[in-house]
């Protein structure tokens, strides 16, 4: 019943960082002597800032696999990918070991900086199903807060996150990373109030097209886009967190904690059926 937590987002959105303070943040509020299991499955990293449980670089050499391969990063990657994910038994075996004597506080995977070689891999999936088969699992989509800040950024980074919930079927948690650079406070407002971000839309000359109204094709696209968003904003946990400061990191865990009751309530009867 150990809650695991994959995360997720783009490139350089500050995943490993974010796994780095959590994983200090749990060791230094832990109850019972209980440590969270760190998992690294980015083969590409070459410097894991956290002590690993299971890292791929173990078993996987990736600059072996460039050559031996004759592939380029991406194709590395997964190719790397494929490789660890023949053994998800003896993985699987390994933390339900260590899980069996209750000295787990949560189960932490980091994922490779290019997040489509692991979402849209069929490892990547076969990695995600199998843990969340065995355990209460949530997404942390990492956001790049400064970066996100425009509405044409903002909305691009939420459609992503939405196909990511799509493909991989289980509850997310969107947290707005280095709040020490930009604050998170407009975006939350986007995604509360969804007038508030048409009208944004609409001043926004890029979007617009004459600047005045949306009548131009990106802006009301973009119009469309929002109402369908607002329905999967529905459905997630918002967080503002900074892995630089530690600020945000026990709302974070508290997100997980609902999002782990949704994920037994709903999810995992789901689950049972599409997987
Ligand atoms: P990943 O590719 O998603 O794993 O991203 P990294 O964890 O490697 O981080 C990418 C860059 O963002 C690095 O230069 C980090 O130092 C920086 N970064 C990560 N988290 C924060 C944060 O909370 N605040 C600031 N200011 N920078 C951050
Ligand atoms: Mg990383």
């Amino acid at each position: 019943d150990t809650p695991t937590i994959f995360c997720v987002g783009m490139a350089g959105s500050g995943k490993t960082t974010f796994m780095q303070r959590l994983n200090s943040h749990l060791h230094s509020t832990a109850k019972d002597g209980k440590k969270p299991y760190v998992i690294n499955l980015d083969p590409a990293v070459l410097k894991v800032p956290f002590h690993t449980n299971i890292d791929i670089r173990d078993s996987v050499k990736y600059k072996k696999v460039m050559e031996n391969y004759n592939l380029g990063p991406n194709g590395a990657i997964m190719t790397s990918l494929n490789l660890f994910s023949t053994k998800i038994d003896q993985v699987l075996g390994l933390i339900e070991k260590r899980d069996s004597d209750g000295s787990i506080s949560n189960i932490l995977v980091d994922t490779p900086g290019q997040i489509e070689c692991f979402i849209w891999s069929a490892s990547g999936t076969i990695i995600t199903d199998s843990l969340a088969t065995t355990f209460p699992t949530v997404l942390a989509y990492i956001v790049d807060t400064p970066r996100a800040t425009s509405p044409a950024t903002f909305m691009s980074n939420m459609l992503y996150a939405c196909s990511i919930l799509y493909k991989t079927k289980l509850p997310m948690i969107i947290v707005f990373n280095k709040c020490d650079v930009a604050e998170a406070a407009t975006l939350k407002e986007w995604m509360r109030d969804f007038e508030k971000f048409q009208e944004v839309l609409r001043n926004d000359p890029e979007l617009s097209g004459e600047g005045e109204n949306s009548s131009g094709y990106m802006g009301s696209l973009m119009n469309s886009l929002s109402l369908m968003l607002e329905e999967f904003y529905n459905h997630l946990d918002v967080v503002s967190v900074s892995s630089y400061t530690g600020e945000g990191f026990d709302d974070f865990m508290e997100a997980v904690g609902h999002k782990v009751k949704e994920y037994k309530e709903d999810y995992a009867e789901e689950r049972k059926r599409v997987v």
